[in-house]
């Protein structure tokens, strides 16, 4: 690679605050459209917005979280630019005195080594409209949904520290975790309440040129914004082999084709000082009490859980990484489980459950207390792990107890030693080439006889004693 990329994420979050940033309207954008608006985020001439007071803290515990400097005083600009989904004409946004700075997220590189990625800052704005475009009648016609105008976001820009795609998806994965911690942002990518816009150049490897950007939107999940890097990095490579200059330029990512294609640039104009938000000052008390509001973070968590579960580090971290995760996890082990047990069926059974069904824990109907039934119960050898595998999949979806769906799905392990030397003998009788093959000493068979076994007791025999009488058979 002669190479080396250059990248820098903005990334938008929509705070979850109840109502719109500068007036009572409910913070609701799925609402039917238009239903939530006011003379205030309608724009009106004359309207004088006030900045809500919750929005605000939850913007300074999202700046907490990411390691940021509170700015003793922030103020509102006008950002100026003309499209229908901004009628004003500006957009109330912080320029030239951000809310916060110098703040950093630690990732783990792909050396397995921690690295520091800088946070340049991060300001509050508010959303603009949503434009809902109708292609279908004679006339295409565009319409204008006001429920997302005066939303409150927070935009964090980065230092251009990243230099693969690598990074860049762990920066988002990581910064998406500790702002989930604070409870002031649900942070989807597939729903749009993150949003990550890439700036992306080239330089030789071993200099340290800044060279002309491009940026990159509309990667709707971590995997997209990974390999939207990924394709602009080959794209501007090529380009400079060719010798073509990179422009400066936006472009909008197509997860269905899987390329990046230019787009029309907004107009955008300049950034004034707003006369009618008040000023924002933060005095040393309130910060004070906003850092007590701040709940153990990621890295803290992992700390512990290395300390008191002995979890090996990189375990630790993973069941750190959301909130949600971790605490399910601890009240796992409030039933008195082996601790590094629950963390494995969580990470090689819960979680990829979760992630195949599209849903958080909390969406499903599983709670800590029936997970831990269904591991005591493996545990106490009253089921095996295929059917506890079964089980599990059912708990996320129903509302009975473990037992109710073990005994319903006659899920019992056989622990009968009759049954299963039967059952044994009648599979040694069936395949007698194999058996002489084991007794010649190809000790693969046995695991062709475990399998056959555990399908007759359709998945339900007791394993250690299934291996116990097949040996004993075998000799
Ligand atoms: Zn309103």
């Amino acid at each position: 690679m002669k190479y080396e990329a250059v990248i820098g994420l903005e990334i938008h979050v929509q705070l979850n605050s109840a109502t719109k940033m500068f007036c009572d309207c409910p913070n609701r954008p799925g609402d039917e459209p238009n239903r939530n608006t006011c003379p205030i985020c309608l724009w009106f001439p004359g309207a004088l917005p006030q900045l809500s007071q919750e929005a605000l803290e939850k913007a300074v515990l999202a700046c907490l979280a990411l390691n940021c400097r509170i700015q003793p005083e922030s103020a509102f600009d006008q950002k100026v630019y003309y499209y229908p989904d901004l009628p004003k004409g500006f957009q109330l946004s912080q320029h030239h005195k951000p809310l916060a700075r110098n703040g950093w997220v630690d990732i783990l590189g792909e050396d397995g080594g921690n690295k520091r990625l800088r946070i340049h800052h991060i300001h509050m704005e508010e959303d603009v409209a949503k434009l809902v475009h109708e292609t279908e009648g004679k006339t295409p016609i565009s319409l204008v949904d006001f429920n997302r105008a005066g939303i409150p976001l927070i935009e964090i820009v980065s230092e251009a520290d990243m230099r693969n795609p690598h990074e860049a998806m762990e920066y988002v994965k990581t910064l998406r975790g500790q702002l989930r911690y604070t409870g002031s942002a649900e942070c989807s990518l597939e729903q749009g309440t993150l949003r990550v816009d890439a700036n992306i150049s080239l330089r030789p490897r071993g200099t340290d040129e800044l060279n002309t950007k491009v940026e990159v939107k509309n990667m709707n999940s971590i995997r997209n914004v990974g390999d939207a890097i990924a394709y602009e990095i080959i794209r501007q490579t090529e380009c400079l082999e060719k010798g073509e200059p990179i422009v400066l330029h936006t472009r909008l990512w197509d997860p269905e084709k899987r390329v990046t294609a230019p787009m029309r640039g907004k107009f955008s104009g300049p950034c004034l000082p707003d006369p009618s938000v008040a000023k924002i000052v933060v005095t040393d008390d309130w910060l004070k009490e906003m850092q007590g509001r701040l709940p153990e973070m990621p890295a803290q968590k992992a700390e512990r859980f290395l300390r008191e579960y002995g979890l090996t580090p990189e375990e630790a971290s993973n069941m750190s990484l959301e909130r949600d995760l971790a605490e399910f996890f601890e009240a796992v082990l409030k039933q008195d489980l082996p601790s590094r047990k629950v963390a494995s069926w969580i990470f090689t059974h819960l979680v990829p459950a979760l992630r195949d069904r599209n849903q958080t824990i909390r969406e499903t109907l599983l709670t800590a207390e029936r997970f831990a039934r269904l591991l005591s119960m493996l545990e106490k050898d009253l089921i095996n792990a295929h059917a506890a595998k079964e089980v599990l999949l059912q708990l996320l979806s129903s509302g009975e107890t473990p037992e109710e769906i073990v005994e319903k799905g006659r899920f019992r392990q056989v622990s009968d030693a009759s049954e299963l030397e039967s059952l044994i003998d009648r599979i040694l009788a069936e395949h007698p080439s194999d058996v002489a093959d084991f007794r010649k000493g190809n000790a693969k068979v046995m695991g062709f006889f475990m399998g056959l076994a555990m399908k007759a007791s359709q998945g339900k025999g007791n394993p250690k004693l299934l291996k116990e009488i097949l040996t004993k058979r075998l000799s």
